[in-house]
C-alpha cells in the first residue's frame, strides 16, 4: 500500500464542535433562562443560498440555540435592508446577525456590513472586527478561517514557528487565515494571483491554506512531504461532484495531513458561526 496522509474529518470535528456548544447553550439556559440568538438575513432567492439559510437554521436549533431566518424578496431597497438590520441591532434577544451573501447587485454589501453592530457581527466581517483581528486582537473572527485554525490545532501539536503558506487573499478567508496563523507563531507567506512561482513558494510551507476557487491548482509536487494541507476551496466540477483546489488525488500521497473537499473545512464553517453566536452572548450578556 503506498503511504498516504491522514485525512482531517472536518465533518466529525464539526459534530463535535456543535455539540459542544449544544451543552453549554443547555447550561446557560438551565442557570440564567436565556438563550442565545441567531438571525439571518436573506435577500432574494439565490438557491445556494437558500440551502446555506436553511442549513444554519436548522443546525441551530438543533443545539437549542434560538434561530431566525429573515427571508427578503430580491427586491428590497438598501433602505430597507438598512432599517431590517437596525432593528436586529437594537433587538436586545438578537446575539448573532448573519447577511447571506453575495447580496443583489443594487444593494451596496459594504454599506450593509458597515450597518451591523460590530458586538453581533458573527460572520466577522465588520471593519471593526478585520481591525481587531489585524491588531491582533480577536473581536468575532469570520467564520471558515476560524474553522481552518481549529482543524490545524487538532492536527498539529504546535503551529508556532512553521512555515504556513496561504493562496488567496480575500477579505472573507486568506487575509483573517493568515493573521490568525501569525497570532499562533507561524512564519506566514500569502501569496495570490500575482505571486511568482507560486509552486516553489508552497514547496516551502509546513502548512498549506488554499483559498483560491480554482478547482485542482495545488498540485501533489507543489506540496513539501509531511505537509499539513488545509483546502477551503468548493468547486463545481463538470460531472457535478465537488472538488478543492489541491487536487487530493496527489496531494494525499505527499501530504502529512490534508483536508477532503467536500468533509473537510466546510462543515466547520456553520459550526463556527454558532460558536461566534455563543461568543457574541456571552460578549454582551456576560459569562
Ligand atoms: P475570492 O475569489 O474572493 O479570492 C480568491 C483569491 O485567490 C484571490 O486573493 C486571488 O488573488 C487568488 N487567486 C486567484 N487565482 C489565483 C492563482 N492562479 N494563483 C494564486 N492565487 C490566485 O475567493 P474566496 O476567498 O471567497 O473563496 C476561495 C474559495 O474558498 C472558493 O472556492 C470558495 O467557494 C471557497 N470557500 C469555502 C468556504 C467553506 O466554507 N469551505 C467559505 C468561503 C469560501 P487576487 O487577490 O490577486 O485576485
Amino acid at each position: 500500500m503506498p503511504e498516504q496522509a491522514r485525512i482531517i474529518d472536518g465533518k466529525a470535528a464539526a459534530a463535535e464542535l456543535r455539540a459542544g456548544i449544544g451543552r453549554e447553550v443547555a447550561a446557560i439556559k438551565a442557570a440564567r433562562g436565556l438563550v442565545p440568538g441567531l438571525h439571518v438575513v436573506l435577500v432574494g432567492d439565490d438557491p445556494a443560498s437558500r440551502v446555506y439559510v436553511a442549513s444554519k437554521e436548522k443546525l441551530a436549533a438543533e443545539i437549542g440555540m434560538n434561530s431566525a431566518a429573515h427571508r427578503l424578496p430580491a427586491e428590497t431597497t438598501e433602505a430597507e435592508l438598512l432599517a431590517k438590520i437596525a432593528a436586529l441591532n437594537a433587538d436586545d434577544a438578537v446575539d448573532g446577525i448573519l447577511v447571506q451573501l453575495p447580496l443583489p447587485k443594487h444593494i451596496d454589501t459594504g454599506r450593509i456590513i458597515d450597518a451591523i453592530d460590530p458586538a453581533k457581527d458573527v460572520d466577522g466581517l465588520h471593519p471593526i472586527n478585520a481591525g481587531l483581528l489585524a491588531g491582533g486582537k480577536n473581536g468575532l473572527v469570520p467564520c471558515t478561517p476560524l474553522g481552518c485554525m481549529l482543524l490545524l490545532k487538532q492536527t498539529l501539536p504546535s503551529l508556532s514557528g512553521l512555515d504556513a503558506v496561504v493562496v488567496g487573499r480575500s477579505e472573507l478567508v486568506g487575509r483573517p487565515v493568515a493573521q490568525l496563523l501569525l497570532q499562533a507563531d507561524c512564519t506566514v507567506t500569502i501569496a495570490h494571483s500575482r505571486t511568482r512561482n507560486l509552486a516553489e513558494v508552497v514547496r516551502r510551507a509546513d502548512i498549506v491554506v488554499a483559498a483560491v476557487g480554482r478547482p485542482l491548482m495545488i498540485k501533489g509536487d507543489w506540496i513539501k512531504p509531511g505537509a499539513t494541507v488545509i483546502d477551503v476551496g468548493i468547486n463545481r466540477m463538470p460531472d457535478g461532484k465537488l472538488a478543492g483546489d489541491v487536487d487530493f488525488a496527489e496531494a494525499v500521497r505527499v501530504a502529512g495531513a490534508i483536508t477532503p473537499v467536500p468533509g473537510g473545512v466546510g462543515p466547520m464553517t456553520i459550526a463556527c458561526l454558532l460558536r461566534n453566536t455563543l461568543t457574541a452572548f456571552h460578549a454582551r450578556r456576560g459569562a
